[in-house]
């Protein structure tokens, strides 16, 4: 174990260097120093599987990868954490920090320059204010990676991992099983992290898939279909996709009629299988 799971050593060096928690940026660094052990582990990096990580803070999730990777590269946006870093992680000769930001990275040219043999995993404790956006970028980019291994809000992770077709599936459940098979981990307390957020959080690993569980010919009609379907929740998915996609009423009845779909349904008793169908039956039109 590191010595970045001792809160005091962390806390020492955080106020020498001056440094004060920003909000803003999703700074909630972990503090149980059972879970970034448990999360590396989980994640498939191993001596021949490098990582990218997104986020690495002080260093603790980023030690406990060096510690089982032969190679870690960490994204971190926020300039102050560099002089953290190079002193938290001095001890490392596996790690590369880059000051970037992750929404503006080409990761795919970042993956082949430094993972050239094509074997690497993202895992990282992600900021909250662009969890989705994240786990969107890396599976619609269609990165060559194993798997992605993230910290997130607990209710994210419930929706993200709902099987499509489920209550507490929606859009994002449709888009993350479109390119990987998700697992909920582990959750993880509110009091494991500095400073500590309002709302348990929990571990979810997407592996990514070869092939999409559903043959779609158009695939940004697929997700515009999904989209309109969950854009208003309450309403019957007759009406939301009507009003989402701006396609006359009787036009979406007799699709749905044809998918063999009740008409009153809603979109969260939706299978996979079924938004593929009405995506086949749309594109005739
Ligand atoms: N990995 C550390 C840990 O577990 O203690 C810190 C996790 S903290 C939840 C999120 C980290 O992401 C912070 O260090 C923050 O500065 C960084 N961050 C925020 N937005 C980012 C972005 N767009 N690109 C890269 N890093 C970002």
């Amino acid at each position: 174990m590191s010595k970045l799971t001792d809160i005091s050593y962390v806390r020492g060096v955080l106020s020498k260097h001056g440094f004060t928690f920003s909000k803003a940026l999703g700074q909630n660094f972990l503090t149980n120093p059972g879970v970034c052990p448990k999360m590396a582990q989980m994640s498939g990096a191993s001596d021949c599987v490098g990582v990218i990580e997104i986020g690495p803070g002080a260093g603790v999730l980023t030690a406990e990868l060096a510690e089982i990777s032969h190679k870690v590269v960490a994204l971190e946006l926020d300039k102050r954490l560099l002089s953290v870093l190079s002193e938290t992680l001095s001890g490392y000769d596996n790690i590369k920090i880059l000051n970037a930001d992750v929404m503006k990275t080409d990761l795919k040219q970042l993956l082949k320059e430094e993972f050239p043999d094509g074997e690497a995993v993202v895992c990282a404790n992600l900021p909250y204010y662009i969890t989705s956006p994240v786990i969107m970028k890396i599976l619609e980019e269609r990165l060559p990676i194993q798997s992605l291994t993230v910290m997130v809000q607990k209710e994210a992770a419930e929706r993200i991992c709902a099987a499509p077709g489920t209550r507490q599936s929606g859009a994002i459940s449709a888009a993350v099983h479109y390119y990987s098979e998700p697992e909920l981990l582990f959750k993880v307390s509110k009091g494991s992290f500095m400073p500590a957020p309002k709302v348990d959080s929990a571990v979810i690993k997407l592996n990514i898939l070869k092939e999409p569980p559903v043959k779609v010919e158009d695939e940004q009609m697929f997700f515009k279909v999904v989209k309109a379907a969950f854009s208003q929740r309450r309403k019957t998915l007759s009406n939301s996709l009507s009003s989402g996609l701006s396609v006359s009423k009787s036009v979406i009845s007799d699709i749905l009629l044809s998918a063999g779909i009740d008409a009153t349904a809603r979109a969260e008793e939706m299978t996979m299988e079924q938004f593929a169908k009405i995506t086949e039956l749309l594109t005739c039109v």
